[in-house]
């Protein structure tokens, strides 16, 4: 599996229709000060899910979308479109896999993978303990190595999980106890219903 596009519109200072194609190996993007070489690495993370906006160096989250220069008008609308060579069925069962995430300025936003509309928490379990997921560090941004060094045993432990694979199986298990409660708590009030009728 690797990254072989990224396809961006209304994203950061991409006001047009910018498509970057990568190949296998090594590819360093270079350009002067405040030319966009950040912007591409957030494009990446925004489309796999990132939901902090200050880590995309926002304050809400629709400040990721063109917001004009001196020539030119805003926009109200962003979309980034991530393509991985997935032949080697790394991810799924699919030979390509995209991830498409589109947000407007007036806050609907929406998630696509191979162009079928999906929740957010989908494209999070496609990428969990594939070395892409949420908390993993394949991308690690200015700033983010001293952020490691500075976290708390607890946060630096997810790392490991994350690249041990076992991140995954802990999510599951947090949802299968909140399902596990609720029915508990069903069979109580079911036992009072019970127990005031006899
Ligand atoms: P450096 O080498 O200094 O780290 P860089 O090449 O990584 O710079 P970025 O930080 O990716 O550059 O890009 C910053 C540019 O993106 C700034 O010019 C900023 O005005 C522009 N920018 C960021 N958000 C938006 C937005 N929503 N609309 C328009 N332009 C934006």
């Amino acid at each position: 599996m690797f990254l072989k596009k990224i396809e961006m519109i209304g994203f950061k200072s991409f006001a047009d229709r910018t498509k970057i194609q990568f190949d296998q190996g090594i590819t360093a993007i270079v350009g002067p000060n405040g030319s966009g070489k950040s912007n591409v690495t957030e494009s990446l993370r925004w489309a796999l899910g990132e939901q902090s906006a200050k880590s995309l160096r926002g304050a809400k989250m629709p400040d990721i979308i063109f917001a004009g220069t001196q020539n030119r008008k805003a926009l109200n609308f962003a979309e980034v479109i991530v393509t991985f060579d997935n032949e080697d069925k790394y991810l799924n069962s699919e030979k390509e896999v995209s991830i498409t995430r589109r947000l407007y300025r007036n806050g609907d936003s929406e998630f696509l993978i191979n162009g079928k509309k999906v929740r957010l928490k989908d494209v999070h379990d496609l990428f969990t303990d594939t070395g892409l997921g949420r908390d993993s560090f394949s991308i690690i941004s200015q700033g983010k190595i001293e952020s490691i060094f500075n976290s708390k045993p607890e946060e630096r432990r997810a790392i490991f999980e994350e690249a041990a694979g076992v991140l995954k199986y802990k999510g599951r298990k947090k949802e299968t106890e909140s399902k596990l409660n609720g029915t508990q708590e069903n069979i109580d009030r079911l036992d009072d219903i019970l127990y005031e009728l006899n």
